[in-house]
C-alpha cells in the first residue's frame, strides 16, 4: 500500500484572496484536512465551495490527533494540515505531525502563502537580509528576560508576533532595553486596516493604547558602527541625549550607569549636586 501525502497548506491571513491557485487544487483534492479549528476552517472552505471531512487538529489534541493522522496517511489517504491563519506550524499546531510523518518516510509537501512575520518584514523597511523571527516572547519572567537581552544585542532585524491585549506591556519591555532603535508595528496586514507604524520604541509606546487588531513587531538591529554613541559624550551630554528621547531622571541615571559600567549611586550623586 502506497502511503498518502501530508500537504502542508497555508490560508490567508485575512484577506481572502490571498489563498493560491495551488492551496485550492489541493484542499479539493485531498481525502481529509486536519485544522487548527474546524469552524473557523468550514468558513473559508465555503466560501471556496470545498467539502471535504474535516478533523480537528490543535495545540491540545496534537499528540493523540497526530498517531490518527499518521495511520490515515499509511492508509494512503492525503492529507492537508491548515491553521486558522497564515501558514501551519509558523506558531500554530503542525509541527508534531510533520515530525512524525518525515520518521515514518512519509512524503510532506508544503504548498507556499501568507504568512504574517514576512509579509510585516517586506513592508516594514528595515534591513531584510538578516533577521531573526522569535515568535511570541515567554510569559515566564526569566525566558523573557533573557529574550529580550537578546533582542538587545541583536545586530538584525528582530522579528515577534504579540497579543493585542499584551501590546502595550511588550512595548515598555522593550522600551526598558533599546535606546533609541526603531521599530515597526505592522498591523492588520492583508485587512482592510493595514497599518505600518514607524519609528523610534519611545514614540511609538506612547502612541499605543487603544491599538486594536493583529500586529507583528519589528526591532531594527543594533548599529554596530553606532553602538556607543554616548563614549565622546560629556556626562552631561549623556544626560539629555536620554532626556531628548523623553524619559524619566530615575531611568536616564540607571541607563547612564549601565552605559558607562558605573555604580548608579555614582552617576545618581552626580546630579543630585
Ligand atoms: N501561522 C501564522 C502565520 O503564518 O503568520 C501565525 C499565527 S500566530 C497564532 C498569530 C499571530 O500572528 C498574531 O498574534 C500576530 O502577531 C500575527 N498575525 C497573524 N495575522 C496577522 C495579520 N493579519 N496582521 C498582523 N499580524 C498578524
Amino acid at each position: 500500500m502506497k502511503y498518502g501525502t501530508l500537504y502542508i497548506v497555508a490560508t490567508p491571513i485575512g484577506n481572502l484572496n490571498d489563498i493560491t491557485l495551488r492551496a485550492l487544487e489541493t484542499l479539493k483534492a485531498v481525502d481529509i484536512i486536519a485544522a487548527e479549528d474546524t469552524r473557523h476552517t468550514l468558513k473559508l472552505l465555503n466560501h471556496f465551495e470545498i467539502s471535504k471531512p474535516l478533523i480537528s487538529y490543535h495545540r491540545h489534541n496534537e499528540e493523540t490527533k497526530t498517531n490518527i493522522l499518521i495511520e490515515k496517511l499509511k492508509t494512503g489517504e492525503n492529507i492537508a494540515l491548515v491553521s486558522d491563519a497564515g501558514t501551519p506550524g509558523i506558531c500554530d499546531p503542525g509541527e508534531k505531525v510533520i515530525h512524525e510523518a518525515i520518521q515514518e518516510g512519509i512524503e510532506i509537501v508544503p504548498i507556499p502563502g501568507a504568512c504574517a512575520f514576512i509579509q510585516a518584514l517586506i513592508g516594514s523597511g528595515l534591513d531584510t537580509k538578516e533577521f531573526t523571527f522569535l515568535g511570541f516572547l515567554p510569559t515566564n519572567k526569566k525566558n523573557r528576560k533573557a529574550k529580550l537581552e537578546q533582542i538587545e544585542k541583536a545586530t538584525n532585524t528582530t522579528i515577534i508576533y504579540e497579543a493585542p491585549h499584551k501590546i502595550e506591556t511588550t512595548l515598555k519591555d522593550l522600551e526598558k532595553i533599546l535606546s533609541n532603535r526603531k521599530i515597526v508595528i505592522a498591523r492588520e496586514l492583508t485587512k482592510i486596516h493595514e497599518e505600518y507604524i514607524r519609528g523610534d520604541i519611545h514614540k511609538i509606546s506612547q502612541n499605543v493604547e487603544n491599538l486594536k487588531g493583529e500586529m507583528v513587531i519589528l526591532i531594527e538591529g543594533r548599529d554596530l558602527i553606532e553602538e556607543k554613541p554616548f563614549e565622546n559624550m560629556t556626562i552631561e551630554e549623556h544626560y539629555k541625549y536620554y532626556e531628548k528621547q523623553g524619559l524619566e531622571k530615575k531611568e536616564i541615571i540607571k541607563k547612564i550607569a549601565k552605559d558607562r559600567e558605573v555604580p548608579k549611586n555614582d552617576i545618581y550623586k552626580l546630579f543630585i549636586k
